[in-house]
């Protein structure tokens, strides 16, 4: 079995509020998204890996990094970026994991429960049980439902596919306003597993998640 991962890393993190996006911070003396591409590393069937990064960022990426990974260009949107990483994936590829460059905590072990999940059903994401009781609110912030905690799940990543199935998904005109992958699939009236992480794996997204995430690798 050969698999793909795409580790989106090109979005601009403005609500991160630094010059530099997070995901290229230095964290624990690597670059963010790095953390990922290792953790992927680490599972000999990952042949091929794919980051996608800001266009001005290519070149000199490109050039540090040649024997690691392969780079390419993001679009306006997630879904741009992950189309314009697909591009490269290879004929002979069975799988492909989409990873968010924004979620360095991801475990090994993590990623071969899902792997061997997707294999037996074609598709699987990592989620996360459903902490806290989710509310549905109007635009005059008025509680509408509240919705039943039992069955929520959060979505995050690696969400891994069969390579053509996700080719498909991603091969339709939709929306863009799209923020995972697994949603794109599931219009293609897919069953996709859920497969609830063991070890964190937070997206980055404030100072503190940061700050976290530092004494978690250490
Ligand atoms: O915006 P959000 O937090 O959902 O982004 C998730 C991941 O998608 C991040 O790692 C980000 O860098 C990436 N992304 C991208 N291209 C975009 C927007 C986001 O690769 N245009």
């Amino acid at each position: 079995m050969k698999g793909a991962v795409i580790v989106v890393a090109g979005g601009f993190g403005k609500r991160f509020g630094t010059k530099i996006p997070k995901q290229f911070l230095m964290l624990n003396k690597k670059p963010m998204f790095l953390w990922s591409v290792e953790a992927f590393a680490k599972l000999k069937c990952f042949k091929q890996k794919i980051v996608v990064v800001p266009s001005c960022m290519v070149e000199g990426l490109s050039l540090k990094y040649k024997d690691i990974f392969e780079c390419v260009a993001g679009g306006k949107e997630r879904f741009d970026s992950v189309k314009n990483g697909l591009k490269l994936v290879k004929e002979d590829i069975h799988f492909v994991a989409i990873h968010d460059g924004a979620r360095p905590l991801i475990s090994k072990e993590d990623i071969e429960v899902i792997l061997k999940e997707a294999q037996k059903t074609k598709a699987a994401i990592a989620v996360e049980q459903t902490k806290d009781t989710i509310k549905v609110v109007s635009s005059k912030n008025r509680i509408i439902k509240t919705l039943n905690r039992s069955v929520l799940r959060n979505a995050q990543t690696p969400q891994i596919f069969e390579t053509n199935l996700l080719k498909k998904a991603y091969s339709r005109n939709i929306s863009r306003n799209i923020t995972d992958d697994s949603s794109l699939v599931e219009k293609l009236n897919v069953k996709v597993s859920a497969v609830v992480t063991k070890f964190p794996n937070f997206k980055i997204t404030t100072k503190q998640d940061f700050l976290i995430a530092e004494k978690l690798l250490r």
